[in-house]
């Protein structure tokens, strides 16, 4: 069997390490805001090539307090797309705003810009910019509407560390970037964490702040804030795998380019990655019409597969009663949710597993004909 995706090579691989690093930490007994977190905070923002990075409690926190940051709540409306993971949307009701759900392009699954700019209202206040799978969303094009609009941009760069565009890092774009270092991220802690990266101080600070209990100086409490922290321990560990991260990056994209090679001529739609955008592959996902005959096919030959996602945002019961569009309105996010499927994807599969995929694919496809 070649599971969809294994975190116990990488961490069977970094285990010294990662003890070493866990170890530290004990010895300090420092766990909540110290001197690990710092550092992962000015190592991350550096990555995404801005200044400051807060970090807190998960990628969904990050999205919510990122909003929050902006003031983006009660009678706001915030343009996202109608296909992603569910915190995309979810953070914005948290937040007290509506989401407001646009089509995807169905050959990135990013945002169309066109679909954004035709949604905007005299309610509209910002746009999460999902860069799924790890391809970039055309961030020109957003950025360019957003400041037309006088509206702010966040960018959800869960899925894509490490990725950039014309040259420029995700991250380096919105007014805030949020990510996501939950354990099968391309970069992925040891349990839930995330963090808020922005060039804008003024917005750092407030992240901060938000992040524990409203406070900037200890047991002073300005305003009402959240208990959300990224702890030492996770931290730590994600320093190590930091470390480690342009390695893995190569090798997903090596490892993108064996898949497409090898399944060029057959009847699948194969991720692309459109200039000047940098993919970084946290998922390999295909589409077909027939995507679940074929994930069926290809668990009977041993090959793990997952669906990312099996529902448009909009169809969700969570999101009923804000009153989301029909799939008239956003056909592409309807038609994604029914034919994509992600294929093993993870730096340690080896070259032969790759192959080994390869040729399952071409003999699922065969036998479902
Ligand atoms: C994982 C993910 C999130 C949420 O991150 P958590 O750390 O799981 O809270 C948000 N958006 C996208 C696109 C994600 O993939």
């Amino acid at each position: 069997m070649i599971p969809q995706i294994d975190l116990t090579r990488q961490h069977a691989a970094l285990r010294a390490e990662l003890l070493q690093a866990l170890e530290r930490v004990l010895a300090s007994s420092r766990f909540i805001l110290g001197p690990e977190g710092k550092a992962l905070e000015v190592e991350v923002a550096a990555l995404c090539g801005v200044r400051h990075g807060v970090g807190v409690a998960s990628g969904t926190d990050a999205l919510h307090l990122a909003l929050r940051a902006l003031d983006v709540g009660l009678g706001a409306e915030v343009i996202t797309p109608a296909f992603s993971f569910v915190a995309s949307a979810s953070a914005i009701v948290h937040a007290g705003a509506r989401p407001i759900f646009a089509d995807i392009d169905l050959e990135t699954f990013a945002l169309d810009p066109a679909r954004v700019e035709r949604a905007i209202t005299s309610r509209t206040k910002a746009i999460v910019a999902v860069h799924l799978y790890g391809h970039p969303a055309d961030v020109d094009a957003l950025a360019s509407i957003a400041r037309r609009h006088g509206l702010a941009v966040i960018e959800d760069a869960a899925q894509a560390i490490g990725a950039s565009y014309a040259g420029r890092p995700v991250g380096s774009f919105g007014d805030l970037t949020c990510l996501s270092f939950y354990p099968t991220k391309n970069l992925g802690a040891c349990g839930d964490a995330g963090m808020v990266v922005t060039d804008r101080e003024e917005l750092a600070l407030r992240v901060r702040r938000l992040r524990d209990h409203g406070s900037r100086e200890k047991y002073q409490h300005s305003e009402l804030g959240w208990c959300s922290r990224l702890d030492e321990l996770q931290a730590a560990v994600l320093r190590v795998k930091l470390r480690h991260l342009p390695a893995w990056t190569s090798a997903r994209r090596r490892l993108a380019a064996q898949y497409s090679a090898m399944l060029a001529d057959l009847p699948l739609t194969l991720p692309i990655e459109r200039p000047p955008a940098q993919h970084v592959y946290h998922h390999y996902t295909v589409r077909s019409p027939k995507r679940d005959a074929l994930a069926k096919a290809l668990a009977e030959l041993g090959v793990g597969t997952t669906l990312h996602y099996p529902l448009p945002l909009p169809s969700q019961p969570l999101f009923g009663s804000t009153g989301g569009p029909p799939e008239v309105d956003c056909p592409r996010a309807w038609r994604a949710s029914r034919e994509v499927l992600s294929l093993p994807c993870f730096p340690e599969l080896t070259e032969e597993e790759v192959e080994a995929v390869g040729r399952a694919v071409h003999q699922a496809v065969d036998r479902i004909g």
